[in-house]
């Protein structure tokens, strides 16, 4: 009989400046659900747009989930190694007619609500982007194992999506899509925050053959004032130095019951994966956000 396929989990940090505790939470929850299946957990930066990166910020990232306790498998992997990856891709989506060179500006698009459906442009430009085709009435609906059922028309909430941008850079969703498969990442368990973007990540897994992990995301911590703790806001990292205090804040986050005190972070961890009950994370939905890869939406179904 074929062996069954091997779970495999990830984290993967922009290092965009050092962890706050909303990206701690995906750690922790990530770390836990692949654990607890007995599953690889991997570390992958993904450091494809230097002008949001903060010099130093990977190395931080990586000292403050080791004074945590959540130790990767393997060699941690960094996004700007991997282009080739992403240029066969594209080359592979460019051959097929799936993607397409567009010449259109911000401005142009503006009249859509920035929602790209078909070329405007007003003028040839010497640096396009290329985008990902959306056919008319594209639904996309998959099952989140903490959120339930979600649904997406990606071609009115979304539009043809940029894969690589006009200064050159490639997009996350591309580098995501291509990353999960060639790093065969079975179980992305990130915020709630990439939740609209899941759609699209599964519409270019179809497009390029690959398969579609399962997916769960977890709640988002907001700040005292209601707003989302952002990576490039001024969110406070999480203190290092005290991770005890950190990870019993974060259990309770993720709807847990509570531990028995333990004096140390194995111990804490070790307690954890013991008592860890998925059901028991609460859903969080944005309806609609603005989220920092595009502005679109996603419905809850
Ligand atoms: N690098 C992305 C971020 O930090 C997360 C990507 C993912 O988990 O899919 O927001």
């Amino acid at each position: 009989m074929p062996e069954a396929p091997r779970q495999r989990g990830r984290f993967a940090p922009s290092p965009s400046g050092p962890l706050h505790a909303g990206s701690l939470l995906a750690a922790l929850g990530s770390w836990l659900i692949a654990r607890q299946a007995g599953a690889e957990w991997l570390l992958r930066i993904e450091d494809i747009d230097p002008p949001r990166e903060q010099p130093g910020a990977a190395a931080g990232q990586l000292a403050t989930l080791a004074a945590f306790g959540l130790l990767h498998d393997g060699p941690v992997e960094y996004q700007s190694r991997r282009e080739a990856l992403y240029r066969d891709a594209l080359g592979h989506l460019l051959a097929r007619g799936k993607a397409f060179e567009c010449h259109c500006s911000r401005r142009d698009l503006a009249v859509a609500g920035g929602i790209h459906r078909c070329c405007v442009a007003r003028s040839r430009r010497a640096d396009p982007s290329i985008r990902l085709r959306v056919a008319d009435g594209c639904m996309i609906e998959f099952e989140d194992a903490i959120c339930g059922t979600i649904r997406q028309r990606v071609d009115l909430d979304v539009g043809d999506f940029v894969l690589r941008r006009s200064d050159g850079l490639w997009a996350y969703q591309l580098a995501v899509v291509v990353d999960d498969a060639a790093q065969g990442i079975t179980e992305v368990v990130r915020g709630a925050d990439l939740l609209d973007s899941t759609p699209r990540q599964i519409l270019l897994q179809r497009a390029l053959a690959l398969p579609t992990p399962r997916h769960a995301h977890l709640p988002l911590l907001l700040d005292e004032d209601g707003r989302k703790l952002s990576k490039s806001s001024a969110a406070l990292p999480v203190d290092a130095s005290a991770p005890l205090a950190t990870l019993t804040r974060l259990w309770a986050c993720l709807g847990q019951a509570p531990l028995s005190a333990t004096a140390s972070v194995e111990e804490f961890l070790q307690q954890a994966l013991r008592s860890f009950v998925l059901a028991r994370v609460p859903a969080s939905v944005l309806p609609t956000h603005a989220a920092a890869h595009n502005a679109d939406s996603a419905i809850r179904a």
